[in-house]
């Protein structure tokens, strides 16, 4: 059954255009999840702005190419195209070339993420997966299982295994 996701394009949250942008060599082999660590936004006119900080952070401060996640989900579910499909990210060291990077807008320390959000990229997985741009037995894992940081958070981190369940 394939699901249908709606993703909010770069052109529609006001990307800047990427410094560099490299191609990954075939589909990818692991979904990371991560979170923003940052307060969520609500409404879409503010998570877009918010979107647009986080690659002004992204590729101000921290130098990167490119806003670092491939795609970025609020808590109503909308999905945010980051680099998208096919594209190395910047969102998990070492990593990067076999992977795609979703994270969840917010703190999920504490905060458990939304049934929504989660549906979102359940379906943004299996949509990804019908289009070849994530392998059909790709791993699914969270950032801290491939570095050392609490990163997707305690809550969201306890959640995976709902984005892989049927
Ligand atoms: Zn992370």
């Amino acid at each position: 059954m394939e699901q249908k996701v709606s993703i909010v394009s770069r052109a529609e949250w006001g990307a800047a255009a990427p410094k560099k942008k490299e191609s990954l060599k075939g589909s990818a082999q692991r979904a990371i999840i991560h979170h923003t660590a940052l307060p969520s936004c609500e409404g879409l006119k503010k998570c877009k702005d918010h979107v647009a900080s986080i690659q002004r952070g992204h590729m101000t401060d921290r130098g990167f190419d490119d806003i670092g996640y491939n795609f970025l989900v609020a808590a109503n579910g909308t999905v945010f195209e980051g680099r998208g499909w096919g594209v190395v990210g910047a969102h998990t060291k070492g990593n990067n070339h076999d992977s795609v990077g979703i994270a969840f807008m917010g703190n999920f320390n504490n905060d458990t993420p939304s049934k929504e959000a989660i549906l979102s990229v359940k379906q943004l997985l299996q949509s990804g997966v019908s289009k070849g741009f994530l392998h059909n037995k790709f791993s699914l894992f969270g950032h801290r299982d491939l570095g050392s940081t609490e990163c997707p958070g305690n809550k969201l981190y306890a959640a995976l295994p709902q984005l892989k369940s049927t």
